[in-house]
């Protein structure tokens, strides 16, 4: 297939992109290249003549047009979008922009264009969200396709809105959708400000280890190539104007997220006293939901997905990456708001 993914130089959209290459499809991919972009997580298939780039903004209709145009996919698969609840707490603007506004100019011209192509029953429009619309969980349950939507965050809230507008596209148009909500993702290329990179390399240089509130968070941890491989899975086999829930099958409270990586990094990096020892327990974040959880049994009895790998293995994976790959994450500790408390809802707020 032919696929123009958005946000491709993202931590999740390169890893479609790698997998994506690996299997013989050809990629576009689409990125504005902002804070959270790295086309270094792309480098191993730039020179592929199954990849192209574009530097371009979702939110820039002609610019859209002409992309799509010029290149004829067989399949958008878009997850250009602001992601950090953090940022989205303190400067929720861009969210809106992005989240909101972009995905529904992206999908007017991917509209225009398979109109103009014949409608083709074939094509895909995959909108990628996360799990983070349906709110939060109490102790038990699990979020399943039907359970309300939520949203907490401005983040989330801006996810919530662009989902509505991409089925409102498929029921009113016609167009052929996907939409998948995914867990929390973890693994090679994660940007440096998100929890699990932060704990790696916070322990690493000796610094604390900030923990929100008491730790008690629950998430559902998801490989990242667990997840571009469930990516390629609904894409290809989900009924059109359906939504599949991805979780990872590995839930598990901040704090023993966190303990679990220091004993981790103890065994591969051992220094002269527990890197749990630099734990702290910092304010929460405001409106941080309890827990998280997915029901996955969609896309298992009727994709037959599921993940492989399991978080004490993912987890050790990917310590193993950020250790071998220094020159990659000392890069991005230098950009604009990385290694800073963010997200307080302070009066220095952006918006
Ligand atoms: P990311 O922040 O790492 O990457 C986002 C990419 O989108 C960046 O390369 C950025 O340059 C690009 N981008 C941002 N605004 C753009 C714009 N206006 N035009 C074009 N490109 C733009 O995000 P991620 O963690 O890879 O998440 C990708 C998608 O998956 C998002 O839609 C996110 O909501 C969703 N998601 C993420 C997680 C997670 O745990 N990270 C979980 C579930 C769903």
């Amino acid at each position: 297939m032919k696929l123009l993914v958005t946000g491709g130089a993202g931590f999740i959209g390169s890893a479609v992109i790698r997998l994506a290459i690996a299997r013989g499809h050809h990629v576009i991919n689409l990125d504005a290249l902002t804070y959270a972009a790295c086309l270094e997580n792309v480098a191993s298939v730039a020179k592929n003549p199954n990849y192209a780039f574009e530097k371009a903004n979702i939110c820039d209709a002609e610019t859209m047009d002409r992309i799509l145009t010029r290149h004829t996919p067989d399949a958008v698969m878009h997850l250009a979008a602001e992601s950090h609840v953090d940022r989205s707490i303190d400067g929720p603007g861009a969210f809106i922009e992005t989240n909101v506004t972009g995905t529904y100019t992206l999908l007017q011209a991917a509209r225009k264009y398979w109109e103009t192509q014949g409608r083709p029953d074939t094509f895909r429009f995959h909108h990628i969200s996360t799990d983070e619309v349906y709110g939060s969980l109490g102790a038990k349950g699990q979020f399943t396709e039907e359970t309300p939507y939520t949203p907490n965050s401005p983040y989330s809230a801006s996810k919530a809105a662009s989902d509505h507008i991409v089925r409102a596209w498929g029921e009113t148009y016609g167009l052929p959708f996907v939409l998948t909500n995914c867990s929390n993702n973890y693994g090679p290329y994660h940007f440096p400000e998100k929890l699990i990179p932060v704990v790696i390399l916070n322990a690493l240089s000796g610094k604390s280890i900030p923990v929100y509130g008491q730790g008690l968070n629950v998430r559902d941890w998801l490989y990242v190539e667990d997840h571009a491989d469930a990516l390629l899975t609904v894409l290809q086999k989900g009924a059109v104007g359906r939504s599949y829930n991805i979780g990872g099958e590995n839930e598990a409270r901040n704090i023993d997220l966190v303990e679990m990586i220091c004993a981790i990094l103890d065994r591969l990096k051992p220094s002269n006293r527990p890197y749990s020892s630099l734990i702290c327990f910092v304010d929460d974040r405001p409106g941080h939901d309890l827990r998280y959880a997915i029901d996955p049994s969609r896309m298992r009895d009727e994709l037959g997905w599921r993940p492989s790998v399991t978080l004490e293995e993912g987890l050790e994976k990917t310590v193993r990456w950020y250790l071998a790959n220094e020159s990659w994450w000392r890069a991005l500790q230098g950009r604009e708001g990385v290694g800073k408390r963010l997200g307080t809802a302070s009066s220095e707020s952006n918006d």
